[in-house]
């Protein structure tokens, strides 16, 4: 049996490895630092949520390029989101937030890119968010570094520079839910599976950017990635 047309997977690179993270699903967690959840609007005590992205948003900018990401159409609002992948490797249902860290392949960078104008819109008459946030290009991702040689990652710095002006900086200590406690609580609406990215929410300081623009953005022991906006 073959397919009546090819269709590519979504796939990441992997640090030391010659083969790729295949794609299955991106999930997004909302509002998952406090002053972040505050610019929006929000008091920073809510539970965070989740949205997901197609597979094909992915964008894998190898480490030490910048990659070129096109500016997307019906938006005079583009912003950046930086935060912290968590590249799942073991399926799961149900995870005890003990059990969660087993389920990790690795880390990577990541950018959320969200068309603010008609996320807002959309969230204000209670609609989905797929307009502002599930769009071609719109999760762009540096390679993914095995829990192997990362350890399990809970502190360090997250950051990210707008033609070299940093513009968030924040600390995976100030996550309101833990990597592991995002795994568990996910596991519990989804089943998990090798192939699953989670975007792990922004800290404070998102804003809008414009064609030509170059994002720099990292965490401490992942590296940086860079994406040019064209
Ligand atoms: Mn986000």
């Amino acid at each position: 049996m073959s397919y009546v047309f090819p269709l590519a997977q979504s796939a990441v690179p992997v640090v030391g490895s010659k083969d790729l993270f295949p794609v299955r699903r991106v999930y997004c967690v909302g509002r998952n630092y406090a002053e972040h959840a505050k610019e929006m609007g929000f008091t920073g005590r809510e539970p965070p949520f989740f949205f997901c992205k197609p597979a094909d948003a992915v964008v894998a900018v190898p480490a030490n390029a910048v990659g070129k990401i096109a500016f997307p159409p019906k938006t005079e609002n583009y912003q950046y989101e930086m935060e912290l992948v968590v590249a799942i490797g073991k399926p799961g249902r149900n995870i005890p937030v003990g059990q969660a860290n087993e389920h990790i392949f690795g880390y990577a960078l990541g950018l959320d890119m969200t068309r603010r104008d008609l996320q807002l819109a959309l969230r204000e008459i209670g609609r989905p968010w797929e307009l502002g946030k599930a769009f071609d290009q719109s999760a762009p991702m540096g390679p993914i570094h095995p829990v192997a040689e990362t350890g399990i990652m809970s502190q360090g710095a997250i950051w990210l520079k707008v033609n070299e002006q940093m513009k968030q900086q924040g600390k995976l200590t100030e996550l309101i839910w833990t990597i592991p406690e995002v795994i568990s609580n996910l596991s519990e609406y989804f089943s998990l599976e090798p192939g699953d990215l989670i975007f792990s929410g922004t800290p404070a300081g998102v804003g809008r950017v414009n064609k030509g623009d170059v994002l720099v953005g990292g965490v401490d022991g992942l590296g940086e990635l860079a994406i040019e906006l064209v």
